[in-house]
């Protein structure tokens, strides 16, 4: 088949099929020039070369980091959290119910569970057993009632009903952990305290090599040297969302992908730039 009618296909060499390289020299020798001087600029092209040889790709520089960003929210301008809510204390309650459960889940079960139970109050005064029934379909119902309903006591008791609004109060409560309180204190409360680190967020700093650790807690300190403060929230949201629609765990959808250019990610389904191996899921 002739090339020209070979449709494009996903190239793991990162490699266009037909593209070539080309190379040019570093300086031009222009006649006349004295040997000193053509020896300075020698010098000086060798050192330049050396230098964006070694530091040729930087995973981390702030002009990646930041053309990801703009990648990312032209793709998903203004998303924000997918769990549905009207309060602090109903996000807190479908957070906890989102561990190990998609959001579509869970927003199937919350209407039902706030209008049966409208307020903080109800919940407290509820044994765990009795929530069972209702959140049963997300999975690991028996934990998440017990945090539930240790939550809302806490709440009642020591913050007068009202969510708290600090990441060192909210990690009092009872199944609440740092994703739980950047949730509520980023979605709610807009206080850039932290970056959401859930399955998406972990796989897609993987494959951006904006990160090369799996603890969520590193990867948050990790995102949070590197993302600038006030993107915290909004880059969270957008790559959870990058990662139900595109970024997937298996078979990306790179071709559809605003950052493909940008990704070295060794499981890329689509390629045009170079792969590196150590840019997994
Ligand atoms: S190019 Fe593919 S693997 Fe990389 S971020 Fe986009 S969808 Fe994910």
């Amino acid at each position: 088949m002739p090339r020209g009618n070979t449709p494009r296909q996903p190239s793991r060499s990162g490699r266009h099929e037909g593209a070539r390289r080309q190379s040019r020299p570093l300086t031009k020798t222009l006649p006349g020039r004295s040997m000193a001087v053509a020896g300075v600029q020698k010098k000086r092209s060798a050192k330049a070369a050396s230098k964006k040889k070694s530091g040729s790709y930087d995973p981390l520089a702030p002009e990646r980091v930041r053309a990801i960003i703009e990648g990312l929210d032209r793709m998903y301008p203004g998303v924000t959290c997918a769990l549905t809510h009207k309060n602090a204390w109903e996000l807190v309650v479908a957070t906890i119910l989102s561990a190990q459960c998609t959001d579509v889940r869970v927003n199937m079960v919350t209407p039902g569970l706030f209008e049966k139970y409208p307020t903080v109050q109800h919940f407290a005064a509820l044994e765990p057993e009795q929530l069972e029934p209702d959140i049963r379909s997300t999975g690991f119902f028996r934990n998440k009632s017990k945090s539930v309903v240790g939550a809302a006591r806490k709440v009642v008791a020591d913050f007068g009903g009202n969510v708290p609004q600090t990441m060192h109060e909210l990690l009092t409560l009872p199944g609440v952990a740092r994703k739980t309180a950047n949730v509520v204190l980023g979605t709610w409360f807009k206080q850039n305290e932290g970056v959401v680190v859930d399955t998406h967020v972990t796989r897609i700093s993987r494959r951006l090599e904006l990160t090369k650790h799996d603890d969520p807690q590193k990867i948050e300190q990790d995102l949070m040297q590197t993302i600038p403060r006030e993107r915290w929230t909004d880059f969270s949201h957008e790559v959870i969302w990058h990662g139900r629609k595109l970024c997937v765990a298996r078979s990306p959808k790179c071709a559809d992908c605003s950052i493909e250019k940008l990704c070295h990610a060794a499981d890329k389904t689509w390629s045009t730039v170079e792969i590196h191996k150590n840019a997994k899921p």
